[in-house]
């Protein structure tokens, strides 16, 4: 029968050399995720959740929450939903989590080290993902924010695990833990590289200041040596690299983070088409080269020019 009315499902994210590459969605809350599953979302690979606490001035219920993951969700029953715990502090202060002013918020008491100090906040957080995780069926892995090291982690992950979560994960952003990567590794289920943290913190740049935003460009070679770091990390204890920052919505640079051993993607679902065009276009061999040449270069837009370049003779 003629079904050329239906929509087609776009395929899932390869290489061309047939190496599966999962391409995954960030949301921001749950109104946009039915979209990402039609622009071919295979999952989700950063739901941010400050959405949840923004305009609350106590935190809200474990059931409330409860609902509102589920909607979120929902559209993803028996796919992957990686969600991020409350990052809060730097540009988002939240009253129940004692705000108190700071010099250089960004480099203060944000992420996990927040609620490190408020950890009912957390528990109430991660007993209501899983909760929502047993309403719609998804496969829920659960990450934190701005983890520095390997006592961090073990924290996190010891907690997560002991509230039910069965895949637990870390946001590698701050550079010491992709310094850190390979003890980091062995004690996760699964990495994320931020890039867009990852990149400030490495310059020296503040994300918000519009007088060095030159410097936030994650094509950076700095960055990109972390996130080899990572990449090689994850390769080791036989853990996935996702990537959530900005730079994995730039074909190009998704495939010079592929090559550099990242194996999954996530960003904004927009951007989800172009990407998937541009993986089918290199294997991963050619991945491997383009990275090298980047990892070489002396600044961000000789890397940038010089992949761009290359990756011309490519199919
Ligand atoms: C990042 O830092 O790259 C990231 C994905 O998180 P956010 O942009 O929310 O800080
Ligand atoms: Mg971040």
């Amino acid at each position: 029968a003629d079904d050329s009315s239906a929509p087609c499902a776009p395929t899932p994210g390869a290489l061309a050399d047939g190496t599966a590459v999962p391409l995954l969605a960030n949301l921001g809350d749950a109104t946009d995720a039915a979209a990402a599953v039609a622009l071919g979302a295979e999952g989700v690979g950063l739901l941010r959740t400050e959405f949840l606490y923004l305009d609350s001035q106590a935190a809200p219920s474990v059931s409330e929450q409860t609902d509102r993951y589920a909607e979120a969700f929902r559209p993803f029953a028996g796919r992957r939903v990686l969600v991020r715990v409350l990052d809060a502090g730097a540009d988002k202060q939240l009253a129940f989590l004692g705000h108190v002013h700071e010099e250089n918020p960004a480099l203060g008491r944000r992420g996990l080290r927040a609620l490190r100090e408020h950890e009912s906040v957390l528990r109430d957080q991660l007993r209501a993902l899983v909760a929502a995780r047993e309403l719609t069926g998804v496969e829920l892995g659960v990450m934190a924010p701005m983890v520095a090291d390997a006592d961090e982690t073990a924290y996190f992950v010891e907690l997560a695990r002991s509230l039910g979560v069965g895949s637990v994960g870390i946001t590698v952003e701050v550079p010491s833990s992709a310094v850190l990567a390979d003890q980091l590794a062995p004690l996760v289920d699964f990495m994320s590289i931020g890039t867009n943290d990852l990149t400030q913190y490495t310059l020296a740049a503040d994300r918000m200041l519009g007088s060095v935003a030159a410097f936030q460009d994650p094509w950076h070679p700095a960055v990109l040596r972390l996130a080899r770091l990572v990449g090689d990390a994850g390769r080791a204890a036989g853990v996935p690299v996702g990537v959530c920052g900005e730079a994995a919505g730039d074909p190009l640079l998704a495939v010079v983070l592929l090559g550099l051993g990242a194996t999954e993607l996530s960003m904004s679902p927009a951007l989800l088409g172009e990407v998937r065009a541009e993986l089918l276009r290199h294997t991963l061999a050619e991945a491997r080269e383009l990275a090298a040449l980047a990892l070489a270069q002396r600044s961000a837009a000789d890397a940038r020019a010089v992949v761009t370049k290359a990756a011309r003779t490519h199919r």
